[in-house]
């Protein structure tokens, strides 16, 4: 087996929708990105790619290419994760950690673990997702920006 880690950030602007686990989050800021900035769908393809060898998701899917402006991540983490079937791996478990100042989403957790559990195929109690603030340090305190953290244990087929 092998072991991946990811991370991301993004920055926080007002009047823009925010995405976190591909679940719509009510929020009067969202992150800043070329793609829907779902901060923790990027560094769990970024731990997958990584454990597997295969690079990262700039890499794969370059921010330099209109044809993944704005696009769903969800898609991409489907791709990713054909992308390490066919190099022979599957999804084990995956631990994350979301740190974001606001707002509260504890209660949606759920929801993401749901979504990611149907698009990489395997069972919710497979999925840890932690949510925290930065108690109010930095930028990530200040609400302008939020970060993930992603490790992933990846099983050869
Ligand atoms: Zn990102």
């Amino acid at each position: 087996m092998r072991i991946g880690f990811g991370y991301d950030i993004h920055r926080l602007k007002e009047g823009i929708p925010l995405v976190l686990g591909g679940v719509n989050i009510p929020s009067d800021r969202g992150c800043v990105a070329h793609s829907d900035g779902d901060v923790l769908l990027h560094a769990l393809m970024d731990a997958m790619l990584g454990g597997a060898g295969l690079r990262d998701i700039g890499w794969h899917f370059p921010d330099s290419s209109d044809e993944y402006k704005g696009i769903d991540s969800r898609k991409l983490l489907v791709r990713v994760n054909n992308i390490i079937s066919e190099a022979g791996f599957r999804v084990g478990n995956i631990d994350t950690t979301i740190l974001l100042e606001k707002p509260k989403i504890k209660d949606l957790i759920p929801q993401m673990q749901q979504v990611l559990s149907s698009l990489l195929d395997i069972a919710p109690a497979r999925i840890g997702i932690k949510a925290g603030t930065n108690e109010g340090v930095g930028e990530i305190g200040q609400g302008q920006a939020i970060a993930a953290w992603a490790v992933v244990l990846l099983e050869e087929k």
